[in-house]
């Protein structure tokens, strides 16, 4: 697959000297290259450095930086898509991945995530009384039996103390993504590269691709461009124009209330469309608590100015959360797009998608949760990996985990 062969216990980093600029330079042999450092390309350079391939990842700022850190963490099955009162193609491809999550934390697939702490164990659902309809009905039916259950108000979480409504558990949990991002990548942080990539350090070549990164040239076999919002101007830079792409905006809303209580749950009083009220993660406590809110009013709020956004989410959250105090909360905005694979009429891509032209591989998990699901779709499209390529070489670029970005 690369135009070095290599030989057992034979190095094949090779010095030599860059004519141009007088400077030494190397010559790293690996079977890929990724771009970018969200969840699919951290996810990836685990999975496929534990399947034997020599990967390199380049991230042109943090790991997580755009929106993996923008998420909410929770890994889900799905259930908020089927707030129509049926199942359907997005709440179906996405139903096993709790579970598939579950064996991961415990140990028991591809990717080990043992010692993984959960920002929340379980996630719930609330409403106030009367406001479901026939989905009280379908809540309860066979068909989604194992995904929510509805808890008798003793068995309620105090942070529902004083609600007057329906609370349900779902088999959902949240995710802390920075140090998910850690988890991915400990061991293996030589093996990422602080660097952009672009038409100035990018080549296609007869057996794959270069990168120029400093002063190395790593050569490899297969390109996956895990690069979410930067994968069009990648893609466009490789003239593979027929690679189509969408952007969905959302405007959440970052609140941080006085009143110390965590919730991690969707609201879903009154709901009227495929998609919770409100998704409500919290993170911190005491004065560094922060509630981060989405659903239909970060999907709606692109609409609204951010003054006109916090002036809704207060109004959301005083009639949707009425038994806590929202005097002296704070509250602000964060606009943020998520990449996705071309739909048509803008709608939401059920599965995570991958697509392979030549030695070019596109990824999009769509979700956070689907990343398993991505890590076996690209599997089935690689080469075997080269065997007895050396392990990487120490680099003095190696890219850090960023931050939650609100
Ligand atoms: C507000 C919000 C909430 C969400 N909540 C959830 C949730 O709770 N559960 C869930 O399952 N999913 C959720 N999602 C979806 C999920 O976050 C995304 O599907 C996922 O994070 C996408 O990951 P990614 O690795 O493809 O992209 P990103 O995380 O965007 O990573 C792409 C990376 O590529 C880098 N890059 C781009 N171009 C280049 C280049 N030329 N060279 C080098 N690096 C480059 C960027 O800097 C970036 O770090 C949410 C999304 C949003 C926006």
């Amino acid at each position: 697959m690369n135009n070095q062969q290599s030989q057992p216990g034979v190095d094949l980093v090779q010095p030599g000297v860059d004519l141009e600029e007088g400077r030494q330079v190397s010559e790293v042999a690996a079977d890929i290259a990724i771009v970018g450092g969200g969840i699919a390309g951290c996810w990836l350079l685990r999975l496929l450095s534990n399947s034997g391939y020599r990967v390199i990842l380049f991230e042109q700022e943090e790991l997580g930086c755009d929106q993996t850190l923008a998420s909410q963490g929770m890994i889900h099955g799905g259930l908020k898509y089927a707030l129509g009162g049926t199942l359907n193609g997005s709440s179906e491809a996405i139903a096993g991945m709790p579970r598939r999550w579950r064996r991961c934390l415990a140990g028991d697939d591809d990717v080990d995530l043992q010692g993984l702490p959960l920002l929340a164990d379980t996630y719930h659902m609330f409403a106030q009384r009367s406001t479901l309809g026939r989905l009280t009905t379908f809540f309860a039916s066979k068909a989604l039996r194992g995904r929510v259950s509805r808890l008798d108000s003793e068995q309620w979480p105090s942070e529902f103390t004083g609600f007057n409504g329906v609370v349900y558990d779902l088999n959902d949990f949240v995710v802390d993504v920075p140090a998910l991002l850690s988890h991915l990548v400990s061991g293996l942080e030589h093996c990422t590269y602080r660097q952009r990539i672009d038409a100035n350090n990018l080549m296609a070549t007869p057996n794959g691709y270069q990168v120029k990164a400093g002063d190395t040239t790593y050569n490899v076999g297969t390109l996956v461009s895990c690069a979410g919002n930067g994968s069009r101007e990648l893609i466009n830079t490789l003239g593979l124009n027929d690679l189509q792409t969408q952007s969905r905006p959302l405007k959440q809303v970052v609140v941080r209330p006085k009143h110390g209580v965590k919730l991690n749950a969707h609201c879903v009083t009154g709901v009227t469309s495929n998609e919770p009220r409100l998704t409500i993660t919290s993170y911190g406590q005491g004065t560094d608590l922060v509630w981060y809110v989405g659903g239909l009013l970060a999907t709606t709020g692109v609409d609204r100015s951010d003054a006109e956004q916090i002036a809704f989410a207060r109004r959301e959250l005083a009639h949707c959360v009425p038994w806590l105090d929202w005097t002296g909360a704070d509250y602000s905005t964060l606009d943020v797009d998520r990449a996705e694979p071309y739909q048509g009429g803008g709608v939401r891509p059920d599965e995570a998608y991958v697509t392979k032209i030549g030695n070019f591989i596109q990824c999009f998990p769509t979700k956070l949760t689907l990343a398993p699901d991505l890590g076996d779709r690209v599997l089935s499209e690689l080469p075997p990996a080269s065997t007895n390529l050396p392990s990487l070489p120490p680099n003095q670029q190696t890219v850090d985990v960023g931050h939650f970005r609100w």
